[in-house]
């Protein structure tokens, strides 16, 4: 029996993996911290995917893309790619060849896939997958604390609380476990979905608040204006650890509830009500999620809920704060060691000249040889192939084709590139486009470490060897590198290896890991980062004052508008997208499991039945949505308590019913977020032949 952690959700549950009838590994609960003996159906179903009929055993090649690919050995393809991606440098320099990873890889895999497009590469054109998922909140967090780690603070502190407000979270349905920590404190749900997670927060006495999508700053600010003029506000905590409330409250003085009601539909006694309910709480939290953040505002969105946790006083205390509901399985870990366009290892940025000079002395280069910011993930995707931009990408663990917005238009970028190369277990929807797919070792067959959700770094341990003809991701990175001239010792193949230079090259960094050692972790240590050498590690941070120099956590003013699309008598509704129970992201690797399949095996459209009338649908038929982007199709679900103006429908499927070919990729300024939450759409019955092309 092994113990290690789910392949999924940043929640990491924890899990035991043993031979099951015929001999195959089951996934077992575990009891930890987080999951307390609890699993999901994805992470019951989890150890499937190590048997999965179409897994990928030896590397797949074709010189055209109008041929089959054809199965080659390793050598030949390493050294077509390494060849592909020399004659691209020589021909068009260092900036001519792209890497894409991804929030799921392990950090081990996060630092050496940055390190290898920095010096193997030689390129800045290198950012991930979670781009798309935490970074509003990263970014505010960052600017309100002067660090990000989602959660500072244990997830068990959630049940010593009387209120936790949710804003654009639906853990019901994407992390079931993280609930029982959710069962004490009442919940105020921010959703214009009535959720599994909203309907549970009604049942439990608490509210369900429904703001028109791209309108929860607005509510975040008419609830800070309530709390204000009901006389709510920690004026203490203020005055004493925090700077720029007179400025926040200028942006937020004209939220009165009715104003607010105007803008988001929040009835203007709900607004008052939660205010109270959340004031008046002796310990509460506000956690925000991927609803509130994936907006093109959704920086200043998530600053407006800090503000309104800081005017209540609550972060930096043991039994209160804010946090943000890491997405990824290693959301937490893979935003912090240099997969990032901006950022080298440790969360240190790239235009740091002191972070470059320690990160060159352990990498054992020069400062100046490090290229420096590249571009964010969907401005990297949307360059591909185009005059100036990449005609080479190396793809680690993510499948755009599905995932990003606009996924019309990455198709297009992707299918325009000289060379694209991706590392899989399965032939990925990304995948199939490819010039060379090298298959590789999934979770369960390699060892490494994750960071979860509270930043707490978990051993993730091998339970089986890969099948035959499979490498590791960390192989396939040092395969190619000394083919690209590059000293072996400098791409190591063992984890821990990877682990021990991670620590050196993090330490005094603000993601500081140079205390975590595999024997720390085997021994069943809590490490929440940072934790330095001989030093206990972090669980709750900011206690004694946040990471700004002058320890103060700072309000930031920031102002309502609108999404940047608006319904329109072309495009009368709004689409707004999510995640179901037994999904994961892109659906690649859960729609290969057939429990899952044949429990959501299509793509559904939640919407009410007046807006279906309307519109030519009823209960079971298939819808086709429009928007200026493109078009996909889903089965219609009536739902009573859905919004007149919004419909839901969500991300998991592929081909035509894709959802992000209705999604907008117009970003937020900060973050580089793009807007997947709220487009602009129409829908109408699918016609037969739409419908043919879906079943
Ligand atoms: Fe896995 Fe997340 Fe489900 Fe836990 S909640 S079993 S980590 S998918």
């Amino acid at each position: 029996m092994t113990t290690t952690h789910c392949p999924y959700c940043a929640l990491q549950c924890a899990m035991h993996l043993e031979p099951g009838p015929g001999g195959a590994l089951a996934a077992r609960p575990a009891d930890f911290p987080t999951n307390r003996g609890g699993l999901c159906r994805k992470g019951w179903t989890s150890a499937e995917m190590l048997g999965v009929v179409d897994r990928l055993r030896r590397p797949l090649l074709r010189k055209d893309r109008e041929d089959d690919f054809a199965e080659v050995d390793w050598d030949t393809a390493l050294d077509y790619v390494a060849d592909r991606l020399t004659d691209l440098r020589a021909a068009h320099g260092p900036e001519a060849v792209s890497v894409f990873g991804s929030g799921g890889l392990t950090n081990e895999k996060s630092y050496l896939l940055g390190k290898f497009a920095r010096l193997a590469l030689g390129t800045s054109q290198i950012d991930y997958n979670g781009r798309f998922c935490m970074s509003s909140a990263a970014a505010a967090s960052t600017r309100a604390f002067g660090l990000d780690r989602g959660m500072p603070f244990p997830l068990t502190d959630l049940g010593e609380a009387e209120v936790v407000l949710l804003a654009g979270a639906n853990p019901a349905e994407t992390m079931p476990p993280m609930m029982a920590h959710l069962a004490a404190p009442r919940l105020i749900v921010v959703d214009p979905r009535c959720s599994a997670t909203a309907r549970q927060a009604l049942a439990g006495g608490g509210m369900h608040l429904a703001p028109r999508p791209g309108t929860d700053l607005a509510l975040a600010l008419g609830l800070l204006h309530t709390a204000r003029t009901a006389n709510l506000l920690d004026t203490g905590y203020i005055a004493q650890r925090t700077t720029g409330f007179a400025q926040a409250w200028r942006a937020a003085a004209a939220w009165w509830p009715e104003q607010t009601e105007h803008v988001t539909g929040v009835p203007a006694h709900q607004v008052r009500a939660a205010a109270h309910m959340l004031g008046k709480a002796k310990g509460a939290y506000v956690l925000t999620g991927r609803g509130t953040e994936q907006h093109a505002k959704g920086t200043d969105s998530v600053s407006a809920w800090i503000n309104l946790a800081l005017g209540l006083g609550l972060p930096g205390r043991v039994g209160s704060g804010y946090g943000c509901i890491t997405g990824q399985g290693n959301g937490q870990g893979g935003r912090e060691h240099g997969q990032k366009a901006d950022q080298l290892p440790g969360y240190r940025r790239i235009d740091d000249p002191a972070a470059r000079e320690h990160i060159a002395r352990v990498w054992g280069v020069e400062a100046d040889t490090l290229p420096g910011p590249g571009r964010s993930a969907f401005e990297l995707l949307d360059a591909l192939g185009t005059e100036g931009g990449p005609s080479a990408m190396l793809l680690f663990g993510s499948n755009p084709v599905v995932s990003a917005p606009d996924a019309g238009r990455v198709r297009d970028r992707l299918a325009d590139l000289d060379l694209l190369v991706v590392a899989d277990f399965v032939l990925s929807e990304s995948a199939a486009m490819a010039d060379v797919v090298f298959p590789v070792a999934q979770w369960a067959e390699e060892g490494g470490t994750m960071t979860n959700l509270e930043g707490r770094v978990l051993r993730r341990r091998a339970a089986a060897a890969p099948p035959a003809g499979v490498r590791t991701d960390l192989e396939v990175l040092h395969g190619l590198a000394t083919r690209l001239g590059q000293p072996a010792q400098r791409f190591p193949t063992d984890p821990d290896a990877v682990l021990a230079e991670l620590r050196a090259a993090s330490a005094g960094a603000p993601a500081d890991y140079s205390g975590i050692t595999p024997e720390r972790l085997e021994a069943g240590e809590e490490l929440h980062w940072p934790v330095t050498e001989g030093q206990a590690p972090t669980p709750r941070l900011f206690l004694d004052g946040f990471a700004h120099p002058d320890g103060r956590a700072r309000f930031i003013p920031v102002q309502y508008r609108p999404a940047a699309e608006t319904p329109d008598a072309d495009y009368p509704l709004i689409a707004t997208t999510g995640r179901l129970m037994g999904h994961y992201q892109s659906g690649a690797q859960t729609r290969r499991i057939p429990e899952l399949a044949q429990a959501e095996p299509e793509a559904y459209l939640e919407i009410h039945p007046d807006t279906a009338a309307r519109n030519g649908l009823t209960e079971g038929d298939w819808a086709q949505l429009t928007s200026r982007r493109g078009t996909t199709t889903a089965r219609v679900r009536l739902r009573p308590d859905a919004r007149r103006d919004t419909v839901f429908l969500p991300f998991h499927y592929a081909g035509a019913q894709t959802a992000n070919n209705l999604t907008n990729p117009v970003l937020d300024p900060t973050s580089r977020m793009p807007e997947f939450k709220v487009s602009a759409i129409r829908v109408e019955p699918a016609t037969t032949a739409q419908q043919g092309g879906h079943l």
